[in-house]
């Protein structure tokens, strides 16, 4: 294709006349958007192909990961990276007049996830291909994706995210891969042959139609597939003459209800929604999935029974866990095997991710809703259910509470952490602390019964997104310092430890993040008209808005240190900017009653000139990928403050270290390992340990209300929640206020208070001295190799999914 600057115009120029008909000087940001992609498609195809042709040739075993939510953003930047072709159009666009970085703003981000986990996804097929890993990603191509978030006099408003209204250069529509979904009907069994045989029928049929995008692998030629199912009706025209009023309106109806299934990304994190549609739209992905991943793989194969060799399906959470009945299903129904073959086959072929131990986000569904929508496959859920409390009861003799604990259908809900547990070879958590916690508590008794199904994989995130791609100055100091061999093993980060103490590497590092603080604070001028100083401390908590991941905790401190400036004025601590970002579930009142509270704060904080310009707050509306990698580079402090044992990793956290922040959080999730990676004297850690919490909940003795009559600073800040002072309307944080004192404050945020406020005591100290915090910088960046994606993803190839590199 081009292999220097002049290669790239000429062919650019070409391509945008071919295209769109236009030269660049009349151009738009979308012309040249869509003429690149396309340059990269036809670039890329031949790649694909091969990489498709050899997985196949050479019968290498594939991994299918089967996730709702991939948190993609966007994907020009990270694929011209990919590709090692960024810098060649970046100087050859800019030779005809047009900025990369401007034209990459005009990219809608693909936001089909809510946060962690489905950007953990998104990492993950980012280093598949990377490691010339054969792994795939199989969704949901959602027609709007998390919504756009905007703020109106401090609170949420939620507008739909409408990702492909100028289309998407990197997909392919694969019509001729379409498969069909059943939904409800009946099921009758009859005796064919000394043999059960169910038959469906009066089932309604949808149609799943993939769209593939290129995963591509960094300066590899590998190329791998995430395919994205549509759904549609196989209605195609309404002939009006030929069908009554009547069937006309059924049909639209039916039009209607299965474009729905692909329609919206549910915009719910950690909150178990229990509607119809949503499970429509996991046995859709499940089938249209399994349906497709058995269809390429009979072309190499005549039996099934090589499956578990050459397939692995990896379920991210719960929520495809429909793909071990529908798996059954298929060998069962179709292939004809019997009950023992198909549950061999299927309990060798699937892997599974627990995400969270928080009671209320462990995903069941109503046994009636599951039997109506799903008639067969719930069957098989029963009959899974059945042969399995028969071993337990065997294996526990009497013992009631096992089987209760263990069952899959219990007091007329299926629970699919169960059904995941007892369908599928691994389980694994997401952080040393998460998988211990599932081990010793959440699931001990499945524990007890499958100890060498669990394990740990603790997650990562991609270097090359969030180092190379976000901080580009960041990584070509490191490069300039120690070579570029980081980029390929993120554990070699280690080696600009022999500068932590080298004045001019500090004086780079500094730069760095005051130009990275610069443009941030350029960003926030024109988001949100408020000036921000980059000499102050950029203190960041941007994640969704949970009660568990305490936003509350943060606020009420800041309205304490107002407090203190306010009232003495010699008070001196280091001037601080906070900012934060965070979208509510639109159905979630407590978060959306917290993201008024900041905003209510921010604006009398920001405008009250008595506090000597100390501190600013800073609400920014719409965090998503694409503004989490310009805010993570600018930020100091990274704020991972939530109640610990209820964070199962975090990802946010391992981005702000890789990108020299310093973290000041708990001991939860990922925190520990970052804190045993970089040393105590890196890190803030305050408050309650996850065993003090989950002692707490078991044997009680904690009482909220102590916190408020011991602490006069927490009373103060609690009563300023509801008396008026900050809002108009005395009674419009009132929720906030019962939530933390007559509900006893299920997240323990008053417990934390005091602890919290002297680590933030000690952040402010500890950067005055901008040696010293430099230093702190450095370790953490020197030592966020291990939580590089790669190194997660090769934990993952080589003791769950046993996959290889392939070798070209
Ligand atoms: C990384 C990321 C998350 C996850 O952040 P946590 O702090 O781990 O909850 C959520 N949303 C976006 C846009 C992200 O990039």
């Amino acid at each position: 294709m081009f292999s220097n600057t002049e290669e790239f115009k000429t062919g650019f120029s070409k391509k945008l006349a071919a295209l769109t008909g236009t030269n660049i000087e009349d151009a738009s940001y979308n012309d040249i958007y869509t003429t690149i992609g396309s340059m990269v498609r036809e670039y890329i195809s031949s790649n694909w192909m091969d990489t498709n042709h050899q997985y196949r040739k050479d019968n290498v075993k594939q991994v299918y990961y089967f996730s709702l939510e991939f948190l993609l953003g966007r994907l020009m930047g990270s694929n011209l990276l990919n590709m090692g072709i960024y810098d060649i159009c970046e100087q050859g666009l800019k030779e005809l007049g047009v900025s990369l970085e401007e034209m990459e703003e005009h990219e809608p981000d693909a936001g089909l996830g809510n946060g962690g986990l489905g950007r953990l996804a998104a990492c993950f097929l980012d280093s598949l291909a990377s490691l010339n890993l054969p792994g795939h990603g199989c969704g949901i191509r959602y027609k709007y994706g998390l919504f756009e978030q905007k703020i109106v006099s401090g609170y949420q408003v939620e507008l739909p995210d409408h990702w492909l209204k100028e289309g998407n250069v990197w997909e392919i529509r694969r019509s001729d891969k379409a498969v069909e979904i059943h939904f409800g009907g009946h099921v009758t069994m009859e005796q064919v042959q000394g043999r059960l045989k169910f038959n469906h029928y009066a089932y309604e049929t949808v149609v799943a139609v993939p769209y593939d995008m290129p995963i591509i692998g960094y300066e590899n030629s590998t190329v791998n597939t995430l395919r994205l199912w549509s759904a549609e009706s196989i209605v195609k025209d309404l002939d009006s003459h030929s069908i009554s009023t009547h069937d006309q309106r059924k049909i639209i109806e039916y039009k209607r209800q299965t474009e729905a299934i692909s329609e919206f990304l549910y915009p719910d994190d950690s909150h178990i929604e229990g509607r119809r549609l949503r499970l429509k739209q996991q046995y859709f992905l499940v089938s249209a999935g399994i349906q497709s991943v058995l269809r390429s793989y009979k072309k190499n194969y005549d039996s099934v029974f090589e499956l578990p060799n050459r397939v692995c399906i990896h379920v991210n959470d719960t929520h495809p866990v429909l793909a071990i009945p529908e798996l059954m299903r298929i060998l069962l129904d179709e292939e004809n095997l019997s009950w023992d073959e198909a549950w061999d086959i299927t309990t060798k072929t699937i892997s599974y991710t627990n995400h969270t131990t928080l009671s209320e986000a462990l995903e069941t569904w109503p046994v009636d809703l599951m039997k109506s929508l799903l008639p067969r496959v719930y069957m098989i859920i029963e009959e899974i259910n059945r042969r399995f409390t028969q071993v337990v009861w065997e294996q526990y003799q009497g013992n009631w509470e096992m089987l209760r604990n263990l069952s899959i259908i219990n007091d007329n809900t299926v629970r699919m952490a169960n059904l995941a547990i007892v369908g599928s070879y691994s389980v694994n958590g997401v952080a040393q602390v998460h998988t211990d916690i599932l081990k010793k508590r959440e699931m001990k008794d499945f524990y007890q019964m499958f100890p060498t199904k669990f394990n740990n994989k603790t997650n990562g995130i991609t270097h090359r997104r969030w180092l190379l791609r976000a901080n580009p100055q960041l990584a070509s100091l490191v490069t300039e310092s120690i070579g570029e061999d980081w980029i390929a093993e993120p554990s070699q980060l280690i080696g600009i430890k022999q500068y932590l103490s080298d004045a001019s590497f500090q004086q780079k590092v500094q730069d760095i993040k005051r130009s990275n603080k610069l443009i941030l604070a350029d960003i926030i001028k024109e988001q949100s008209g408020i000036i921000i100083d980059p000499n102050t401390v950029f203190d960041v908590h941007i994640k969704r808005l949970h009660a568990y991941k305490r936003q509350v905790l943060n606020i009420l401190h800041i309205m304490d240190l107002y407090n203190r400036i306010k009232e003495d004025s010699t008070f001196e601590t280091s001037p601080r900017t906070f900012i934060f970002g965070a979208k509510a579930a639109p159905s979630y009142y407590f978060a959306k009653k917290v993201i008024k509270l900041i905003n209510t704060v921010a604006n009398i904080v920001n405008n009250d000139s008595s506090i000597r310009g100390l501190i600013k707050v800073v609400f920014l509306e719409n965090y998503r990928v694409s503004l989490a990698e310009k805010i993570i580079p600018a930020s100091d402090v990274s704020e991972q403050i939530s109640t610990a044992s209820k964070e199962a990793s975090g990802t946010g956290n391992m981005k702000f270290m890789m990108n020299g922040a310093v973290t000041l959080g708990t001991l939860d999730g990922a925190n520990i390992e970052i804190a045993e990676e970089v040393g105590d004297d890196n890190i803030f850690i305050f408050g309650l340990t996850p065993n003090e919490v989950l002692n707490y909940y078991k044997y009680g003795g904690y009482s909220s209300w102590d916190m408020y009559n011991t602490f006069p600073r927490v009373r103060r800040v609690m009563e300023e929640l509801i008396s008026g002072e900050i809002v108009a309307q005395a009674g419009e944080l009132r929720d906030i206020y019962n939530s933390l004192l007559s509900d006893n404050d299920e997240y323990f945020v008053l417990k934390d208070f005091t602890p919290y406020v002297d680590a933030q005591l000690k952040v402010s100290q500890a950067y005055k001295n901008q040696k010293k915090w430099t230093e702190m910088a450095i370790m953490n960046i020197a030592h966020s190799g291990k939580f590089s994606s790669d190194r997660t993803i090769a934990e993952y190839a080589s003791e769950i999914w046993k996959i290889k590199p392939v070798i070209k």
